[in-house]
């Protein structure tokens, strides 16, 4: 099952693609978690994608590209995947159903994850993230049991920079303008399924898993 999760930012994209990947046995690839990693160890993607990321602006499609080549040609997506986060903008998804046609494969469904403009600045407000295991928190949906401490390894919470009310602004006009022609990109190709993505967690999972699973 090779995915694609569309949205825009504070959709639930990443949340919902690491408890349907587990339930499914297949990898979640998030291109931001992976550019994070990178800034984190001062790697030359990291150092290249930083001031992008910093401005809430989109990283040079070539960067993106390249990295998702060498995930394909290192056999990581061979069992089945999600993308979040990535294609992110029309030639990204050109270049990766080009990518996928030479090794014989393709996206099964590119699925979008509906969410109100209000909804997403209240998401990305609260939306807090453990700096050691990655456990994402959301209030006041998804409180940790200690307020600001996570509950696997009792370590600080913090923010992501580009969650601050100015960034978000921007990456919101971004997806507008650069990210939802891939939405159309996906339609005309018969691949684009919409899922309501705003109430409970569980419900939206079932909700996701039903239109994954359905032929
Ligand atoms: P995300 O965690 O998906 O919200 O991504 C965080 C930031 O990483 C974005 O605001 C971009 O600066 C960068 N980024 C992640 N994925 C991509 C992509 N596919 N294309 C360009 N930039 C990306």
């Amino acid at each position: 099952m090779n995915l694609v999760f569309l949205g825009p930012p504070g959709s639930g994209k990443g949340t919902q693609a690491k408890v349907i990947c587990k339930e499914l046995g297949i990898l979640h690839l998030s291109t931001g978690d992976l550019l994070r990693e990178g800034v984190k160890n001062g790697t030359d993607l990291g150092t290249q994608a930083k001031k992008y990321m910093e401005a809430g602006e989109l990283v040079p499609d070539k960067l993106i590209v390249d990295l998702i080549e060498e995930k394909l040609a290192s056999g990581a997506l061979n069992n089945g995947y999600i993308l979040d986060g990535f294609p992110r903008t029309v030639p990204q998804a050109e270049a990766l159903r080009d990518m996928l046609a030479k090794n014989k494969s393709q996206i099964d469904k590119a699925i979008l994850l509906d969410v109100s403009n209000d909804e997403v600045i209240k998401r990305l407000s609260g939306r807090f993230f453990c700096p050691n295991c990655s456990s994402g928190y959301n209030y006041p949906a998804q409180m940790p049991k200690q307020e600001g401490i996570c509950d696997n390894d009792g370590v600080e919470l913090q923010r992501r920079p580009d969650d601050e009310e100015d960034v978000v602004k921007n990456r919101l006009e971004v997806y507008i303008m650069q990210t939802s022609p891939i939405i159309d990109f996906y339609r005309q190709a018969s691949l684009l399924f919409e899922v309501p993505a705003e109430g409970a967690l569980k419900e939206i999972t079932n909700a996701l898993l039903k239109v994954i699973k359905e032929d």
